[in-house]
């Protein structure tokens, strides 16, 4: 079988070919490093027939590796008042709660003092 060989998103040489382990599935696989991709025969038969399989793979590997990092980024900064996890630039100051959650306490605090001030200011009439 003469095999047809693509631009491998992940290295960029023309090493990509086609697996197909069964009837329904193609599994995308480069001779030089680890890159695979599994896909349906219907979605292979798609976009092996489109102009411009290769930059397709690019961008659909490129947006999965992105989305990866930005998962590990995430995972590092989790807000001890909501739970969610957040990039550095949104933690508020000592990296233990985020900005949102931040404004949140401030706004307690500050009702607290308005209502103490009050009530002092009230005892002393
Ligand atoms: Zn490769
Ligand atoms: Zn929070």
């Amino acid at each position: 079988m003469n095999e047809e060989l693509y631009e491998c998103p992940k290295c960029g040489k023309k090493a990509l070919y086609a697996e197909y382990p069964d009837e329904y599935e193609v599994w995308l696989k480069c001779r030089e490093c680890d890159y695979f991709r599994g896909m349906s025969k219907a979605e292979w038969h798609k976009l092996k027939n489109s102009p411009n399989l290769e930059k397709k793979l690019l961008k659909n590997y490129l947006e999965e590796t992105k989305e990866e990092k930005s998962g590990e980024k995430e995972t590092g900064h989790v807000c001890r008042g909501c739970k969610k996890s957040f990039e550095r630039k949104d933690m508020g100051p000592f990296g233990f709660f985020c900005k949102k959650c931040w404004y949140k306490f401030l706004i307690v605090v500050f009702v607290i003092m308005v209502v103490i001030s009050y009530m002092v200011w009230m005892m002393f009439i």
